[in-house]
């Protein structure tokens, strides 16, 4: 009986040692399917990479060849961008030189930061329109503006062009300075939502920006439209944390050395405010007219609007180089620009993001 007992118990190890394998090939053959439709998925994802166009030409802040090819380089270092550049004939680097760039002649970014797509550009000393400029929005899934202050207006059927991409569902990522131009085109300040200087005034609409009480205040524009304070680094408060885009970041983090941009006014319509920066009466003073004084409300730094079908990401951040080195800077608009491609956002939360106390950089020197 125990010799039977025995053998039924090395019969059912057997029996056992067969299935587990039989089992194990079913699972390596599965595994195996698996990896080659995750395989094949991971080609078909890199094959079918968001097209992303970078505009720019004309902008007072004359680091832009620069930070162009800084967002270009974020934005492909995800793996799900393919950047091309559109650049003005004539290119504008505005009046004012910022020396802690160490350069003597702000052009030389030009040469340093070069177009790799063959286009010939031209530096004046006064913005200059372009005649042709007219870039084949279709063909993207969103543009990044990196145009400025003072930059030229487009021809009449470009502008068209534009509207009708945004209109049926196209993309847009506005970057600081980007939200002062073209104060007179109707359409593009409904896109913007709120924009500063470029023209703006009274009639352009009202300022939008939260009181203590976190309410939306859309008040009339009586102090001009635009102004900021020193650059120095500032908190920036989430508003609507179940946002796509803002789904992971922090209720509070500290952002590197910028402009806080206040008194932006405009349309102000289907605007979704994401986040808020403090702008301090005294510390947001204007360096320039120490009798303006800072707003003392909470101005909006990163908020969405929808234009027709189109979605708009809005970010009033990135004056410098050093700005967009921020960790917070680089995450909010890569998440912006997958958002305003697609409506969804797949990128995680990077470990380096800044937390509430300490601002967190990456530097970039290519
Ligand atoms: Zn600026």
């Amino acid at each position: 009986m125990k010799e039977f007992a025995e053998r039924r118990i090395v019969y059912n190890l057997r029996c056992l040692k067969f299935l587990i394998m039989k089992n194990s090939i079913q699972l390596f053959m599965m595994g195996m399917v698996l990896l080659s439709v995750n395989f094949h998925s991971t080609l078909f994802a890199q094959n079918v990479k968001l097209k992303a166009l970078i505009i720019d030409g004309e902008n007072n802040h004359g680091i832009w060849p620069k930070t162009t090819m800084m967002m270009k380089d974020f934005l492909e270092e995800t793996g799900m961008f393919e950047v091309d550049i559109n650049r003005t004939a004539y290119t504008w680097q505005g009046p004012h030189f910022d020396p802690s760039i160490g350069l003597e002649d702000i052009k030389e970014l030009l040469t340093m930061y070069p177009l790799q797509n063959g286009q010939e550009t031209t530096a004046v000393d006064k913005s200059k329109p372009d005649p042709d400029y007219s870039p084949d929005f279709s063909k993207y899934d969103v543009v990044i503006n990196n145009f400025g202050w003072l930059a030229s207006t487009w021809p009449e059927a470009t502008k068209k062009n534009f509207e009708e991409y945004m209109a049926k569902g196209g993309g847009l990522v506005i970057v600081h300075a980007a939200d002062n131009s073209w104060g007179d085109w109707e359409e593009y300040n409904k896109m913007i939502g709120i924009g500063g200087w470029g023209g703006r005034n009274a009639e352009s609409g009202t300022y939008a920006h939260l009181n203590d009480e976190g309410e939306l205040i859309l008040d009339k524009p009586e102090g001009g439209c635009g102004s900021h304070g020193p650059q120095y680094e500032y908190t920036i408060e989430t508003r609507d944390a179940d946002h796509l885009i803002m789904k992971g970041i922090p209720a509070k983090w500290l952002h590197a050395k910028d402009e806080l941009y206040e008194r932006l006014c405009g349309p102000a319509e289907n605007m979704t405010i994401l986040a808020t920066a403090y702008a301090d009466e005294e510390k947001n003073s204007p360096p320039w007219n120490k009798n303006m004084k800072g707003t003392g409300m909470h101005e909006p730094v990163l908020f969405t609007i929808d234009y027709g079908k189109g979605r708009i990401f809005h970010t009033i951040l990135g004056h410098m180089g050093y700005s967009m080195e921020c960790v917070g800077f680089m995450t909010t608009f890569l998440r912006g620009a997958e958002w305003a491609a697609t409506g969804k956002v797949t990128q995680k939360i990077p470990d380096d993001f800044p937390g509430p106390d300490e601002v967190s950089i990456r530097k970039w020197d290519k």
